[in-house]
């Protein structure tokens, strides 16, 4: 059973009826929409695709919509031409339109002129090409090309010094989210979030229509990572965004701030994905570097609840292979080692009752009992989200009530979602988990699983009960 999820990109190389399903297959555990590219029609359509293929396949698979952001991009080039922008060169940017030259270039940023200063660095087209801001005035930005390049129109750009002003949540990503909602998607991604209050504000605007979908804070920008602890105690979930983050930090920073976001993502209790260029060179080729082996080994040592595909899934020949590459590679890699190395065995101070039992739960399976797993009924699925997070090393089954509670799971190290009938009384508790247990074939008849739950099954309180339990017992039991 592989413990580290696998959320793949879909794109046009992907969506289509029998690729997904082949995904799924393959181990697909959540369904990445881009909203960079596509159309809203079209990623609605998508996130029912894949409801209705999971449903046919029988599994639980969670839909993850990331919204684009405000990704900056510089403006057109004139007749659309390449520009060559020369070392020692000085190029003025401006925020409106201009057909741009080696001497004049468009920042789609509004607040341009005031929020970048004198001595800060600009990167443009992924950092291949840097400037040096030499002059600042109403007029615009005066820079000094330190590193030269080639540079075609509309590239992105990135200011790893600044301190922009503008919040991560864009009217294009309201109007996703509003999509994103309709269409019961399990999570969104918030792009280039800066702050905890980014965060705040996109929940607002969900809550404001209705809904609690998570939100995953994906860390890319250097304000991202001095701001760390506080964005990710608001956030549903964190994602290392490598891509972007190589960006703005130099390279030997990125493989440091992965551990680093995966900390603290466990310290907050919440799932983290390991996402860009894990089996980059499967776009072309139908087998990955050694290189990309041992990141994809390495991100699952780490600690990462999911790793991510995204071009190799979305545009590449081989989605399917992607999938099934990454996944024996996970396979591997966990087999390797014992799910509890490295993760402290003293429980640190918390007075967080569910907390307290799920460390109590982990000694017990981890202990000569010879116990199956630990399988808990949740509700909210916060129970096993925080089983997941103290890393037991044996499975924990999310028996949930809830479809979307299920979905949501999908995401989460070392869980496996199993969908259930609602449990009326704290007698009939034991009986859906039996039921539950026995009847996807997880656990055999006599087997003893720790059973982890909050009673009254009514109410909806902390973790607070924990039962060794014979699978098939409940059906003896007289209350
Ligand atoms: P993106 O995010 O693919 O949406 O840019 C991930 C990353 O930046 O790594
Ligand atoms: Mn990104």
């Amino acid at each position: 059973m592989r413990r580290t999820k696998i959320v793949a990109t879909l794109g046009p190389a992907s969506l289509h009826r029998d690729t997904i399903a082949a995904m799924i297959r393959a181990g697909m555990d959540v369904a990445r929409l881009n909203t960079s590219h596509g159309t809203l029609e079209g990623h609605a359509h998508a996130a029912a695709l894949v409801r209705e293929v999971a449903a046919e396949e029988g599994r639980h698979v969670a839909v993850l919509m990331d919204l684009a952001g405000p990704k900056l991009r510089t403006g057109e080039t004139e007749f659309t031409r390449t520009l060559e922008l020369v070392p020692g060169h000085e190029i003025r940017l401006v925020n409106y339109p201009v057909a741009g030259t080696e001497s004049l270039l468009t920042v789609e940023y509004s607040r341009l002129t005031e929020d970048v200063q004198v001595g800060e660095r600009v990167l443009l087209d992924d950092g291949h090409i840097e400037l040096e801001v030499v002059r600042s005035s109403p007029e615009g930005v005066d820079c000094r090309v330190v590193a030269g390049g080639s540079l075609g129109p509309r590239k992105g750009v990135s200011f790893p010094g600044t301190n922009l002003t503008t919040p991560a949540l864009t009217d294009k990503d309201r109007a996703a989210i509003r999509v994103g909602v309709e269409a019961s998607v399990d999570y969104f991604g918030l792009s280039f979030v800066r702050d905890a209050d980014d965060v705040v504000r996109t929940r607002e605007f969900i809550d404001s229509l209705g809904y609690d979908t998570p939100i995953i804070a994906k860390i890319e920008r250097r304000q991202a990572v001095e701001h760390l602890d506080e964005i990710l105690a608001e956030a549903d979930g964190a994602m290392v965004a490598r891509g972007d983050l190589g960006v703005e930090l130099p390279p030997e920073d990125v493989p440091v701030q992965q551990r680093l976001i995966i900390a603290s993502a466990g310290r907050n209790m919440i799932p983290v994905i390991t996402a860009t260029q894990m089996l980059e060179s499967m776009i072309d080729a139908p087998r990955p570097t050694r290189a990309e082996a041992s990141d994809v080994a390495n991100a699952v040592w780490d600690l990462s609840d999911a790793l991510m595909l995204s071009g190799e899934t979305a545009i590449g020949r081989y989605p399917v292979a992607s999938v099934a590459m990454m996944d024996r590679i996970i396979v591997r890699a966990e087999e390797s080692i014992s799910e509890s190395d490295g993760i402290g065995m003293a429980a640190p101070e918390t007075d967080d009752h569910s907390y307290v039992v799920a460390l109590a739960a982990r000694s017990i399976v981890e202990s000569d009992l010879n116990m199956r797993g630990i399988a808990c009924f949740t509700k909210s699925g916060y129970t096993a989200l925080l089983l997941s997070k103290v890393h037991p090393n044996a499975p924990v089954f999310g028996i949930s009530p809830s479809e979307s509670v299920c979905r949501r799971l999908a995401l989460a190290r070392g869980v496996t979602p199993i969908l259930s009938q609602t449990a009326t009384s704290s007698e009939d508790l034991l009986h859906v988990v039996d039921s539950s247990l026995l009847g996807g074939r997880y656990i055999v008849e006599g087997d003893e699983v720790v059973v982890v739950a909050s009673l009254p099954v009514r109410a909806q309180g902390t973790t607070n009960f924990l039962k060794l339990h014979r699978v098939g017992d409940a059906a003896e039991y007289e209350w």
